[in-house]
């Protein structure tokens, strides 16, 4: 992991309205943690507004294992994430925002859950020209019960 391109602002905060969505990124590499992760997302549709991303069986991207993305707004952060504290069955889970800079995103801007995992940091972007990959939440869960 090469930490020596990422944007570290020192001069003064960075409001949050740069945040147009976050995503989780449920990890899996045996078949005992995989089937916990497909529990969790199970559990995740059941209960949370959010886009659930298909089940990756190999590394895709930056990520160097076996893996599914969930993509929510900063409405169901605060409900989501404690939820995924406590109910990620051991499995590593990175959250990271979507600012259209990918690279600081992944790099500095996240939190992990469990164990953290390395990422493939030379496929990530850094720039708002590209639009950085991020693209609106659409929701495909209809939860059925409440998180709370
Ligand atoms: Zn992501």
């Amino acid at each position: 992991m090469s930490g020596t391109d990422v944007t570290v602002r020192e001069d003064a905060p960075e409001g949050t309205g740069v945040i147009q969505s976050y995503h989780a990124h449920v990890y899996f590499e045996t078949p005992d943690e995989r089937a916990r992760a497909l529990r969790v997302r199970d559990w995740i549709a059941e209960h949370f507004l959010v886009q659930l991303g298909r089940v990756h069986d190999k590394p895709v991207g930056p990520h160097g294992v076996p893996m599914y993305q969930v993509a929510f707004g900063p409405d169901v952060f605060h409900q989501f994430t404690p939820w995924l504290m406590l109910n990620r069955l051991g499995l590593s889970v990175l959250i990271h925002p979507n600012t259209g800079r990918a690279r600081d995103d992944h790099l500095i801007h996240a939190l992990w859950l469990g164990t953290p995992l390395p990422l493939l940091a030379d496929t990530l972007p850094n720039s708002l020209a590209t639009g950085g990959g991020v693209s609106a939440v659409e929701v495909n869960t209809s939860p059925s019960r409440t998180s709370q």
